[in-house]
């Protein structure tokens, strides 16, 4: 086999990935590469994080660094939800303190330039395409392409990550697959604040506001920008053609609330849309290899726990992969069952959230949410064991 040996290869430098590599750092793991697909510069999407998010940069050692960064303060939420009227949960009461409006992409490469002035490898451009293992010598081969038109480039690990998102494309190949429990789609447009009317109280705020066919919600980023989006199913989005901005803007413009926050003068020029699945990988790690972050479960964008979960997820895989390379398994089967267990606790609160909205009973988005909702405790269940 032929490429350099490394210890651990970490596919997927996004917030899983990055936050594995400073923690296997931490632990004295250094023989550890990065392979990222991106050069961080196409639109990333997830943006608020929640005030304990702070508790996790602190234990990545990265809390001095991230406060330097331009990211904005996020106070609270406003939220129609079960109600017409706005309701308010303010971070003044929480110890924690306030949380953050990210810029995604700048978030993503300022991770990433913490990982190499850690003195990891980190390749950007490099494209996971499959890999062999070596039962015998113990070791996996991994090949993937870098730059454009890809050159073919391979790596030897003893363990392999995969932080590579929703895609889990390295678990794949070890033939994990997801058990998707429901399959948003969100439509999302970025405005600049000068095209707006916009209502200067909810500059450090997240707005969520239910509708007959989903959701809404809206967060002023740095940089002056805004993001509006719409969450629904994707049959919903494409019978009433939401894709396309006239149509999109006008569903904006018949909400109660977001309406009032935000008066688009303009149209944004380009609609962004992403599937948002709740999923669990299963099994979410095996023998030499684990998946963290979007790879090993994926939450819905409502809970805002997306980030946070991919932080957390880099903190608990280290001492997993720590344990395996020093030829104990017990981390890792505790760290295979903590996501499970992660992932039935964020169901229950999924569940408990959906149900607080009752004024469209006959609504199919509003009724697939309670259908699922009640089905999902025991599809979680046979999904962890
Ligand atoms: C509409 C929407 C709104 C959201 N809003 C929020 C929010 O407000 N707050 C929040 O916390 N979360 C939010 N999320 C979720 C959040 O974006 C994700 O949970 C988070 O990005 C997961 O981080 P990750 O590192 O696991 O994966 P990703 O961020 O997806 O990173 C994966 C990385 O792997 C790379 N990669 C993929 N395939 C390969 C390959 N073959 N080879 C090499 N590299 C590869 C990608 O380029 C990428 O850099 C939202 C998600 C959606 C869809």
């Amino acid at each position: 086999m032929s490429g350099p040996l490394y210890d651990v290869v970490i596919v997927g430098g996004g917030p899983a990935g990055c936050a594995t590599a400073i923690a296997l750092h931490q632990l004295g793991i250094t023989k550890v590469v990065v392979v990222e697909g991106s050069d961080y510069s196409r639109v990333r999407i997830g943006e608020s994080i929640p005030p304990d998010t702070r508790g996790l940069f602190s234990r990545l050692g990265l809390w001095q660094a991230f406060a330097e960064q331009n990211h904005q303060r996020c106070l609270g939420s406003y939220s129609s939800w079960g109600s017409d009227n706005l309701g308010f949960n303010d971070f003044l009461f929480n110890p924690r303190g306030h949380g953050w409006h990210l810029d995604r992409l700048s978030f993503d490469r300022f991770l990433a330039d913490e990982v190499m002035s850690r003195g990891m490898d980190f390749l950007s451009g490099a494209r996971f395409h499959q890999l062999n293992r070596n039962r015998k010598k113990g070791v996996i081969n991994i090949a993937f392409t870098e730059g454009k038109p890809g050159k073919k480039q391979q790596l030897n690990c003893r363990f392999v990550v995969d932080a590579s998102g929703r895609s889990a494309s390295v678990a794949r190949c070890f033939g994990a697959r997801f058990k998707t429990q429901d399959n948003l789609v969100c439509v999302a447009g970025f405005f600049h604040r000068q095209e707006l009317e916009t209502d200067l109280a909810l500059q450090h705020m997240t707005l969520l506001e239910a509708v007959e066919h989903g959701w809404w919600y809206s967060a002023h980023l740095p940089g002056d920008r805004i993001i509006a989006a719409f969450a629904s199913d994707g049959d919903i989005i494409l019978q009433q053609r939401l894709k396309q901005p006239e149509n999109w803007h006008r569903a904006l413009a018949q909400t109660r609330h977001l309406s009032t926050a935000l008066s688009p003068a303009k149209l944004p020029l380009r609609l962004h849309t992403w599937t948002a699945p709740s999923a669990l990988l299963n099994p979410p790690a095996g023998e030499a290899w684990l998946a963290v972050g979007d790879a090993a479960s994926c939450y819905d964008p409502i809970s805002s726990q997306g980030i946070y979960k991919a932080l957390l997820g880099g903190l608990n895989a280290a001492p997993a992969i720590a344990g395996w390379l020093k030829g104990d398994s017990r981390p890792l089967e505790h760290y295979r069952q903590s996501v499970g267990e992660a992932f039935i606790h964020y169901l229950e609160q999924r569940a408990y959230f959906y149900q607080l909205e009752q004024r469209w009973p006959q609504a199919a988005f509003w009724q697939k949410r309670r259908i699922a909702c009640g089905l999902y405790q025991g599809e979680a269940a046979t999904a962890v064991t």
